[in-house]
């Protein structure tokens, strides 16, 4: 009997490794064939895939040079791009209107000036935080339509204090001079990007997950607190004496015995996006232009898509590049599927508006069946050959992979809910961590954070036990 830590995500690892530093050591259980969780990756005929963009901008000094001991890191400026209506924009777009017709620009920047001014505190939701910050018709024809696309919700169905740093808010100079040339300014919220030169983004971990003990292909479907047992999928089961888990809270819920009803209920209303990947590789050097690029189109699924081999030409064999593009709807704790009926809507009502008539065709034949994987990846690579990035006779890889849990969701309820949830499992003695075991936006530094505060042994910043 000893310490039992759930998830081998970087937040498992984190706390395993801070752990054994002390004089703790843990067994991890993970219910995949290897390590990293959302900072892992795949490979397949030597093109390398994160899963989703991946870059380090830890901000302090400890968990930045525990990664850089791990790797050499390669740093990238961000200058992402965005794709409207067939035109590349440099990211923010509202600070790079340039390449637009004028017709358009005028409606953004009138707008821009007259838009409605109310003290943050007094705004009521996400979308009337957009329409504040950007003026009607900029907050309607980009930032209302990546929100349905990245969050799969309506902007009015989410609250504002997740926003923090991550939206850009520009003043009216910069919107005109963006209007009349294109800025080579980096707007972006992080000013370096680090990535590894080698191995793909996991391995920002190599150092702590050295040595640790993690057992493969163990997906827990039970937990009992009382007796103090972890029962995992395969029939055996483990003991503990301190339980760390790193699982998403509506999965922890689902494998408690005699959980009350209200506290089910808020686990089953927490929102999440899923999210596929479709993943392309090339057999010229030259199709990834952007490290990153946003698009705003309904009519094309993808919100995002990046650049593996711009990362790190490590990530495909000579000669060649990748992409990746990021495909989400929301999904709720309490969905016994992956994709929620309103989701499935939502993709009916995107296919619908842009008269996409194959898919909407075929979803209708089905009744209320999400799009398949596989209509999923031909509609990405028909929309992306669509937009000038390469031909199809260039893919030499092309995967889809999809995974439940990608980013929380923060609608209106998520702190009432949040807190019953969270109450109940601190209640039964499980430690409960990382993004999905807090229910926050946390990043992968924030992960690592996470995992170091289970150990309370004071370290330096070189981790050295004071
Ligand atoms: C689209 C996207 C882009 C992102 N981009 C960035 C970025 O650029 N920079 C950044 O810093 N962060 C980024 N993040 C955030 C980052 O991925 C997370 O903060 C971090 O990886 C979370 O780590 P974790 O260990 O808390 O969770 P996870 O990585 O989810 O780890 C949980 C682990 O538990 C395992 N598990 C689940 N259920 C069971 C079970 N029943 N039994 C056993 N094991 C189980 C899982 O397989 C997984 O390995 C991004 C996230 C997304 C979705």
């Amino acid at each position: 009997m000893g310490t039992v830590i759930l998830g081998s995500g970087i937040a498992g690892i984190s706390a395993g490794y801070h752990l054994e530093k002390s004089g703790e050591p843990a067994v991890i259980y993970e219910k995949n064939n290897d390590w990293g969780g959302l900072c892992g990756n795949f490979t397949i005929n030597g093109f390398r895939f994160d899963k989703f963009v991946h870059f380090s901008f830890a901000p302090d000094e400890y968990t930045a040079n525990i990664f850089k001991e791990s790797v050499e890191m390669l740093e990238h400026v961000p200058f992402p791009s965005n794709y409207y209506k067939g035109i590349w924009l440099r990211h923010p777009a509202q600070n790079n209107l340039a390449p637009l017709p004028s017709d358009e620009k005028t409606e953004i920047i009138y707008d821009f000036v007259n838009r409605i001014e109310k003290p943050v505190d007094e705004i009521q939701d996400y979308g009337e935080w957009l329409r504040v910050q950007y003026g009607n018709y900029f907050a309607e024809n980009f930032p209302y339509k990546y929100t349905r696309k990245y969050w799969g919700v309506e902007p009015e169905e989410l609250e504002t204090k997740w926003i923090g740093q991550r939206m850009y808010t520009p003043d009216l100079k910069q919107v005109l001079k963006g209007a009349f040339e294109t800025q080579d300014e980096c707007f972006y919220y992080s000013k370096v990007m680090k990535y590894p030169k080698k191995g793909g983004f996991r391995s920002i971990l190599n150092k702590c997950r050295e040595g640790l003990d993690i057992r493969f292909n163990k997906e827990v479907v039970k937990i009992n607190p009382q007796e103090k047992t972890v029962t995992f999928k395969d029939g055996t089961s483990a003991k503990y004496s301190r339980l760390i888990s790193t699982l998403p809270l509506p999965e922890i819920i689902k494998m408690l015995d005699n959980v009350p009803q209200d506290v089910k209920s808020a686990a089953e209303n927490l929102m999440f996006t899923s999210g596929y990947m479709v993943s392309l590789g090339f057999n010229r050097p030259d199709v990834a232009k952007y490290l990153w690029f946003y698009i705003y189109d309904e009519d094309i699924l993808t919100a995002r898509v990046y650049s593996p081999n711009l990362k790190s030409p490590d990530n495909v064999p000579e000669g060649c590049s990748s992409l990746q593009a990021e495909i989400f709807f929301a999904n709720r704790g309490g969905a016994d599927i992956d994709i929620t009926p309103r989701t499935r809507n939502a993709i009916g009502k995107t296919a619908n508006s842009t008269g996409a008539l194959a898919l909407r065709e075929r979803d209708g034949e089905r009744g209320q069946n999400p799009l398949s994987g596989e209509e999923i990846l031909e509609h990405t690579i028909e929309k992306l050959v669509g937009m000038g990035l390469f031909k199809e006779d260039d893919i030499v890889v092309k995967d889809i992979r999809f995974e439940k849990y990608a980013n929380i969701i923060f609608d209106k309820d998520i702190y009432k809910n949040r807190k019953i949830v969270l109450d109940y499992i601190e209640g039964t003695g499980i430690e409960s961590i990382g993004r999905f075991g807090r229910w926050e936006y946390f990043w992968t530094h924030q992960a690592f954070e996470d995992g170091r505060k289970v150990c309370n042994t004071p370290v330096n910043l070189r981790g050295e036990n004071l």
